[in-house]
This record gives structure tokens, sequence and C-alpha cells, in this order.
């Protein structure tokens, strides 16, 4: 990703920063001080009292108007794994949010971000969603995950990539659009939408704006069960949004855009593991407008996701064979990639364990990750 170069843009993102460039024009004062805060801020300064190059007199208009700071996020607590790091920040207003970068071997990372603090869709296997929904995060703290000074020491530099996999579901929060306009424009986040991904179970007419707005973004569609009924057990937005609903809107997202989308299926031992899941999810997948740029992509239950305690992790073999079974179908399915086993770098885990509400034996956590 190209770093984030505010010095040459004309006009700020949404956000915070929209509204210093704002005040400073209502004080009319000269837009090279934007530039300078701007700088400073990139530069590391954490609070305005660190931007020397402002006069004094503004730079206490500024704290007086905005507070301390425009950052919108600071790290509480950081847990380390091979190849991965989770870091819990708190927000100006006190909520904490999770967000975990992924370091792959080819020298690149990436970077899982919520879009919510906590959850209201209450899906069976996530403990997000069991701790209910304090808030939405705003565009600034959306962003602010993603471009945050932490990665820009990476070896690879910034994250390469960006998933909307975290805490929270990303279409019930409208600020994830804008967040996408932000992330995507040149001289911002200047990422290419492809590499964004964004993970939902399902929010239909949502789905149908991004489809719309964002043909570019690669989709991934929660399926979790081929069969209605159970699906409704494991995902309760099953009642209002039927995955149907939702596989019509992917299947014209398809024919316009020609962009592979995915099918997430998170593999639950004794649950959706059987033969009949197998073969209605194969047919599931044929059925579509062109079943090509259809991919399931297999997670294994983990225990970190924190959900019902009946839920077991099925053995990695019998991952594997599922996906073998699938694209012996002639299914475009693989395993996907799970980082962070060693510090359960399920989402949303440090954050239960930071309310205290959730003990260690039963953390939060999004397996759409
Ligand atoms: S899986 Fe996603 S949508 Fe479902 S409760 Fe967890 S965070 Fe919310």
């Amino acid at each position: 990703m190209r770093r984030s170069t505010l010095h040459e843009l004309s006009l700020p993102p949404p956000g915070i920063l929209a509204e210093v460039h704002t005040f400073l024009r209502g004080l009319h004062v000269p837009s090279y001080r934007y530039h300078q805060l701007v700088t400073a801020f990139q530069r590391g300064a954490q609070t305005f009292h660190d931007v020397r190059d402002l006069p004094s007199d503004l730079r206490q208009q500024l704290i007086s108007r905005f507070g301390l700071t425009v950052l919108p996020l600071e790290v509480e607590a950081v847990r380390t794994g091979e190849q991965v790091e989770k870091v819990l920040f708190r927000t100006r207003s006190g909520a904490r949010v999770e967000t975990v970068l992924s370091r792959y071997r080819a020298g690149w990372s990436s970077v899982c971000v919520s879009t919510q603090a906590g959850c209201g869709l209450a899906c069976s296997f996530c403990a997000t969603g069991a701790l209910g929904l304090e808030r939405n995060l705003s565009v600034d703290e959306i962003c602010a995950q993603v471009v945050h000074r932490r990665w820009s020491a990476e070896p690879g530099g910034a994250p390469k990539s960006v998933a909307f996999m975290g805490m929270g579901e990303a279409l019930a929060n409208p600020n994830v659009l804008t967040a996408l306009n932000v992330l995507t424009t040149p001289g911002y986040g200047g990422l290419s939408p492809r590499r964004i991904t964004v993970s939902t179970v399902g929010l239909a007419p949502a789905l149908t704006a991004l489809t719309e707005a964002h043909p570019q973004v690669t989709l991934t569609l929660s399926v979790h069960s081929p069969f209605p009924e159970q699906r409704a057990q494991l995902i309760p937005l099953e009642r209002r949004f039927p995955l149907e609903e939702n596989l019509a809107i992917l299947d014209r997202h398809v024919l316009r855009a020609r962009r592979k989308t995915y099918l997430a299926y998170l593999l639950i031992e004794g649950i959706n593991d059987s033969e009949a899941h197998l073969g209605a999810l194969a047919r599931l997948v044929q059925r579509r407008s062109r079943p090509e740029l259809f991919h399931v992509s297999v997670i294994r239950y983990n225990a970190a996701f924190g959900a019902d305690p009946s839920f077991r992790a099925p053995a990695p073999s019998k991952v594997d064979d599922f996906v073998a079974r699938l694209n012996r179908q002639g299914i475009g399915a693989t395993r996907r990639q799970q980082f962070g086993a060693d510090i359960d770098a399920a989402c949303g885990q440090l954050r239960a364990e930071s309310l205290g509400r959730l003990g260690r034996r039963r953390p939060a956590g999004d397996p759409q990750a």
C-alpha cells in the first residue's frame, strides 16, 4: 500500500481530519498550517502539544475544540505469536476493538480490522455476538486500524491487504462504505479494492449496496450450513435474510464484476461435517450463475472462537478431507490459512479479557476471520 501522504491532498477524508480542516478554515488560518499538523501526526506526534510548528495559541484552540489529539486509537494490549500480532486498541470514547496483523513468509502483511465494538447478530458459534453490540466504529476508527503507525516498521512496509473480518458484522455499519472510499482513494489509503475483502453473514440490502458501490472488493459470505433451519440456529440473521437471497445477489454480482467470490464454511465437529452437508453444499455451489467463480473457504472451528462449549474442533485431517471431497465434486475449495493458533488469534478475545466478562476458557471471536 502506498503510505498516505495527506500533505499532497487538497481535501481530507471524512472524519476528524475533515473537522480540523474546517475548523482551521473557520479561523482563517493559512492552509499550510493544516499540512504542518497532518505531517506532524504522521511523523509521530501524539498530541497537539507535540505539533511544534503551530503557534501555541493555535495549539490551545485546537485542544479546546478537539481534546488533546486527533489520533482515534491507542494501543492497550498486544499479543504476539508466530507470524501474527494481535492488538487491542482503545478508542477515544473508551471502546475496545481488536486488530490482527498477519505476516506472510513472502514478505508482506495483511491486517484484519474490526468494524464494530461487539456485535448484535448473536451467531451461536461466536462470543463477540454473545456480548452484544456496543456501537459502530467511526470511519476514523476503522481506517486508523489499517494505517496505524504501529505497522509502519513492518519489514514489508504497511499492510498490503485488508480484511473486514474482525469484530462485528461489517455490513451492519454504514461507515464501512465510507471507510472503503477512504482506503481506496489514491493518496489516502491508496489500496486497490481487489486487496480488500469484506466478510458478511448475509445482510442482503447492504450486500447489494456494497456490490454496486465497490464491485471490485472481494466478498466472503458465511454459509456454515446449507440447510436453512440449521443455518438459522448458527446465524439467526438467516431468518431475516435467507442464504438464498444473499446468493442471488452474489449470482448477479459475479456476472457483472467477474470477480471470484468466497463462501466461508466453518467446519464444526459433528454439527455440519456430514456427508449430507457436503453434498448439499456442493449442489448449492453447482447451482450458481457462474459456479467456477465461487470458491469455498473451509475454516476449522477453534475453541478460541468462544462459542457454545459443546462445539468441538474437527481434526485437521478431517478439514483436509472435507476440502478434498468438495474438490472431487468439481468445487473450488481450500482450507483457510489460520495464523495465530498459539495466541488464540480469533478477533475479540483480548477485548473480552479486557472487559473481564469472559474467562480465558471462553474468549470471544469472529470465526469469519
Ligand atoms: S460471527 Fe460476525 S456477525 Fe456473527 S455474531 Fe460474530 S461478529 Fe457478529
